[in-house]
């Protein structure tokens, strides 16, 4: 297979997702079909010839051809997105390579198993682009995203996921908020632990596949739940974005 290389994506859309998360739309001139949890490398070069990498979940779905969105949290300190947040407008030019990673994918063969996602702050990003595909397939294998977040006003596609929950019986949208709830809130206010797994898997009247996402601690505590509870890792799929957790 040809080497992925390193193209010119111009940025044709900025959206404000949240204070903090930006979703930024790239036309690429050699767009590639991707897998929904696939990832592009991003690359800045300074003046002085410096350059600096990260990785980028792709958010949309393989159908929306010719272009990705990758929405990306503002870290504080953050080399990288604090450049993108603070300097790139629309117009600008971002150099991209991928897709990459063939691991942490979710294949059209796994749409009649059941599906647990499992998602932390940005880390629903991947997650969304199985969504968003797993929609427009229109399967119908039940699936349940645990999306935590800090407060409501750091939800990610908060009205998308609302409104996939209202219209498609077969998916389940559970939140947990691990500092402020809205008011009324009688969901979970805490952050994911073991009994909350243990209680969304419950529903499952069959193993289901799981793909985990978010800070590296949430990513492992809800693995080793998964393996203490008797899912075996074939059926774990895990990403880490970064080293914090909260
Ligand atoms: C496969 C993969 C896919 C990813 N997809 C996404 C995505 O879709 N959206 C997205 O926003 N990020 C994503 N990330 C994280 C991203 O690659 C960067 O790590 C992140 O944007 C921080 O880079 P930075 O240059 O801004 O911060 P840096 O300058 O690298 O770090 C600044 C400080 O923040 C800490 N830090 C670094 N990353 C994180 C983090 N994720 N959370 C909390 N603290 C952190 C560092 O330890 C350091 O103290 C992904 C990572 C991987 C490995």
């Amino acid at each position: 297979m040809a080497r992925i290389q390193w193209q010119l994506g111009k940025v044709t859309t900025i959206i404000q997702e949240t204070p903090r998360v930006k979703t930024f739309r790239l036309q690429l001139p050699q767009w590639i079909p991707h897998l929904p949890g696939q990832h592009y490398d991003l690359r800045l070069t300074a003046e002085d010839g410096y350059q600096a990498e990260r990785s980028y979940s792709i958010a949309s779905a393989p159908e929306q051809t010719g272009e990705i969105d990758l929405t990306i949290e503002r870290i504080d300190d953050g080399e990288i997105s604090g450049y993108l947040h603070e300097g790139v407008r629309v117009g600008d030019q971002l150099e991209v390579r991928g897709p990459i990673g063939g691991y942490f994918a979710w294949h059209d063969g796994m749409a009649d198993r059941p599906l647990f996602l499992v998602g932390g702050g940005s880390g629903i990003v991947p997650l969304m682009a199985i969504l968003r595909h797993r929609s427009i397939l229109g399967a119908t294998n039940p699936t349940r995203l645990l999306y935590s977040v800090r407060t409501p006003e750091d939800l990610i596609y908060g009205t998308e996921l609302q409104n996939l929950a209202r219209q498609d019986p077969s998916f389940e949208l559970v939140l947990t908020f691990t500092r402020q709830a809205p008011p009324d809130w009688s969901g979970y206010h805490r952050r994911i632990d073991g009994s909350m797994v243990e209680q969304e898997i419950r529903p499952f009247s069959e193993q289901p596949i799981s793909f985990i996402c978010g800070p590296t601690q949430l990513v492992e505590s809800v693995a080793n739940e998964l393996a203490a509870i008797g899912f075996p890792p074939s059926v774990i799929y895990t990403e880490r974005f970064g080293p914090t957790g909260s």
